[in-house]
């Protein structure tokens, strides 16, 4: 039994598809080593998924490669170079502070990078050290799984080491090493680097790479535009995983094009974080001093960024510019339209709507605007709804709620399926649990200021779950006690 244990291998399978790209789309480099690392956490389902062995990667050669100190046999370890609007303004980015190990290739022979963040200087660092803090990585780890137990597109966290290092930033930090599993890396940035540097001979060979990765069923050579179905697919994508964001109260918090995934995953969580009282105007990134990307312009900015995508595809769509504009117009006056009905049809849901009805709209615009009104909680508020149980707030005892209420009583009543049926579809549309900020920090400063991972793993455990209305979730679903200061988050970079 031990024997077979020590000889057990974290069956990493690795193929280096990316790498085989043209040279100017990364540089091949290793992590740099880091003194004494340490597992913090380790995704075990997760691994198990992606055909990886929990008990070799905890042991001392498996937590060596989390750490970048280790490279396993077949990586081909690379940074990846792209560029991204920024708040708007364009700029050559790269990973900084990130490398692509590998693809690891599952049972299931499904395919997913293998990215470490935090693992050390790049050429594409510019003044960065390349490092990233524990508390920003168990971040990144804590709300990804928890997107990923909504049901909502999301890169993964496989594990997080620390380096046994420390980190500069205004204090001294724990230095740690986040390890993420993504379907790709692709970004629109990764397009717009390659259409503003590379040859038109690259930019097709990056479209066909990604077409093939992603979208095997659209990659047929024939009659039709095959990057015109790439383009209308990464619009549709995002418009869908846009509206799953608004309907959960996600804030993002940095949408620029390099953090958006050509996949259609929620990619790179640095200063995101769910809303709690109901008002699009929020916002809660240090850095997003305009509410660019604040709540309620989420959407509007999804559109900006699949612009820029389309943008970039330009001279694959048509060799006239001219006559590409026009396709790409076309293409992009879908996104709109594909987001409202996706996030309508979603909240039919959120109220237990099975059918449609024309006025469906502003019963749902009417529930907002007293929401924002009364500043009711976003998820507790369609929490009470499902379970009929609409405690004392202010906005519950308006009168004008009450209207409201009789309105959707009689919208509920216009269909067929039962109240029971109704009741389990709310169930299912609006989540009893989210990462709320004041969990997450709590979760946060045990684990990097007490070394106490306990809070952080009971958080976990209670995210995984959040449909359920088990006795013990209760807890975690009150507000924020009351704070003269708005909550804030940070880069974290
Ligand atoms: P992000 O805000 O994480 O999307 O990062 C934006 C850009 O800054 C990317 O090119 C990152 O690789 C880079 N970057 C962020 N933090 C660091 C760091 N500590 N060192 C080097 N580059 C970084
Ligand atoms: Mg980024």
């Amino acid at each position: 039994m031990t024997d077979n244990k020590a000889t057990q291998q974290p069956a990493w399978n690795f193929d280096n598809s990316y790498a085989r790209l043209p040279e100017s789309f990364f540089t091949l480099l290793n992590p740099t080593p880091v003194h004494s690392p340490k597992l913090i956490i380790l995704n075990e389902p997760l691994a198990t998924s992606l055909g990886l062995n929990s008990q070799a990667l905890r042991t001392i050669e498996g937590v060596e490669v989390f750490a970048g100190n280790r490279i396993p046999e077949g990586a081909q370890p690379l940074a990846q170079a792209y560029a991204g609007h920024q708040f708007g303004h364009f700029n050559r980015l790269g990973d900084g502070r990130a490398l692509l190990l590998s693809e690891q290739i599952t049972p299931l022979g499904e395919r997913f990078d293998i990215q470490l963040k935090g693992s050390g200087a790049t050429p594409y660092s510019r003044r960065g050290d390349g490092r990233a803090a524990l508390g920003p990585m168990l971040r990144e780890y804590i709300i990804s799984e928890a997107m990923y137990a909504l049901g909502i597109p999301t890169t993964r966290s496989l594990a997080v080491v620390t380096t046994g290092e420390s980190i500069i930033r205004e204090i001294e930090l724990p230095g740690a090493i986040l390890t993420r599993v993504a379907t790709s890396h692709l970004r629109v940035g990764t397009f717009q680097y390659i259409a503003q540097w590379g040859t038109e001979e690259e930019l097709r060979a990056l479209a066909d790479y990604t077409l093939q990765r992603h979208y095997p069923d659209l990659d047929v050579v024939g009659e039709t535009n095959r990057y015109l179905l790439l383009l209308q697919e990464v619009i549709k994508r995002q418009a869908a995983l846009i509206a799953q964001w608004q309907l959960v109260g996600f804030i993002h918090g940095v949408m620029n094009t390099d953090n958006v995934s050509i996949s259609g995953e929620t990619i790179d969580y640095g200063p995101c974080a769910f809303m709690d009282a109901y008002d699009p105007a929020t916002v809660f990134s240090s850095i997003d001093t305009q509410g660019r990307y604040a709540y309620g312009n989420q959407p509007y900015i999804g559109g900006w960024n699949v612009t820029r995508f389309a943008e970039s595809l330009l001279p694959l769509l048509h060799e006239d510019e001219t006559l590409a504009v026009t396709i790409a117009e076309e293409a992009l006056s879908s996104y709109t339209e594909l987001y409202e009905r996706n996030w309508l049809s979603g909240m039919r849901a959120k109220l237990g709507l099975f059918n449609e009805e024309p006025q469906d709209k502003s019963l749902v615009d009417s529930l907002l605007n007293l929401m924002k009104e009364y500043h009711a909680d976003f998820t507790n508020t369609f929490r009470a709804l499902t379970i009929d149980k609409l405690e004392d707030t202010v906005m519950f005892d308006a009168a004008e709620f009450a209207q409201w209420h009789e309105l959707w009583q009689t919208r509920l009543s216009r269909q067929q399926e039962s109240k029971g049926e109704s009741q389990e579809l709310m169930r299912s549309s609006n989540p009893a649990v989210i990462p709320r900020n004041h969990r997450v920090e709590e979760a946060l400063e045990a684990a990097v200021n007490r070394g106490d991972f306990s809070v952080m793993e009971r958080l976990l455990e209670v995210l995984s779950n959040p449909y359920e209305l088990t006795p013990e979730q209760v807890d975690f679903c009150a507000m924020p006690a009351e704070s003269n200061m708005p909550y804030r988050t940070f880069c974290g970079t």
